[in-house]
């Protein structure tokens, strides 16, 4: 793809820059999507103090913690952002009457597809770029995310303006800046999804370990390179932890 050719960083560049130059190239056909985690606050004060024209949302699911719900309209209003909701086709009613109750805890890769893989790749559709707030050293599928890529899965290009940054970055970006993060994190959930799928971990343990406990799965599929094989297998790979 050209634009990525286009757009090269070198492996030091601030996200700042990352994002700046992102905006400069794509908008308005570019957007945010933010889960609320400490990465994701980190680019919304970031985006808001340059006055970046990026268009921010957040995939409602409906089943996120009322923590995070009160974070999205705190940030709102401290940053002057509106962060658009992007939710299912199916309510959470809709989805028990169709698929049974508690389909996440049966099919989690199922209503991870319904909930939010399809309803990202409506808020995508006629984007040129997208911007994420993952980093390379949150899970292994993330060691090799680059500043700028193809996401082939979206058909777009993918900006991760963090994708250097360590857990300790965040953390100290957060304190220099005073950004508000989910009281969640203080409370031993270091990745915060939806709440029926989200633990918190014991000391030691991966920060994405609380995730979708006792499957084998870490990630909702909006960050994998492809969907559909792990739609169909995912499911049957419960553990026996
Ligand atoms: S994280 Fe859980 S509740 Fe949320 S969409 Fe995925 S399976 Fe469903």
């Amino acid at each position: 793809m050209q634009v990525v050719s286009e757009l090269r960083f070198s492996a030091d560049t601030a996200p700042e820059e990352v994002l700046e130059k992102a905006a400069a190239r794509f908008a308005p056909r570019i957007a945010f999507a933010t889960g609320f985690g400490m990465e994701g606050c980190v680019l919304l004060h970031m985006i808001s103090a340059r006055r970046l024209p990026i268009d921010v949302f957040t995939l409602d699911t409906g089943l996120l913690f009322p923590e995070t719900y009160e974070l999205w309209k705190r940030l709102e209003a401290l940053y002057g952002l509106t962060i658009r909701a992007v939710r299912p086709e199916q309510t959470v009613e809709h989805q028990e009457t169709a698929f049974g109750p508690d389909l996440w805890e049966r099919e989690p890769a199922r209503c991870c597809d319904l909930r939010k893989v399809r309803p990202l790749r409506r808020a995508l559709a006629g984007l040129d770029a997208w911007v994420t707030a993952v980093r390379r050293d949150q899970t292994p599928e993330r060691a090799g995310v680059g500043l700028v890529e193809e996401d082939t899965r979206f058909g777009l290009v993918r900006i991760n303006p963090l994708a250097a940054w360590s857990a300790a970055d965040v953390r100290a970006y957060v304190e220099r800046h005073g950004v508000p993060v989910s009281p969640l994190h203080a409370r031993g959930y270091p990745s915060i999804g939806c709440a029926p799928c989200t633990t918190p971990v014991s000391e030691g343990e991966d920060p994405r370990a609380g995730r979708w406990r006792g499957f084998a799965r870490t990630e909702c599929g909006l960050h994998t390179k492809s969907g559909t094989n792990e739609t169909k297998t995912e499911n049957m790979e419960r553990t026996t932890s």
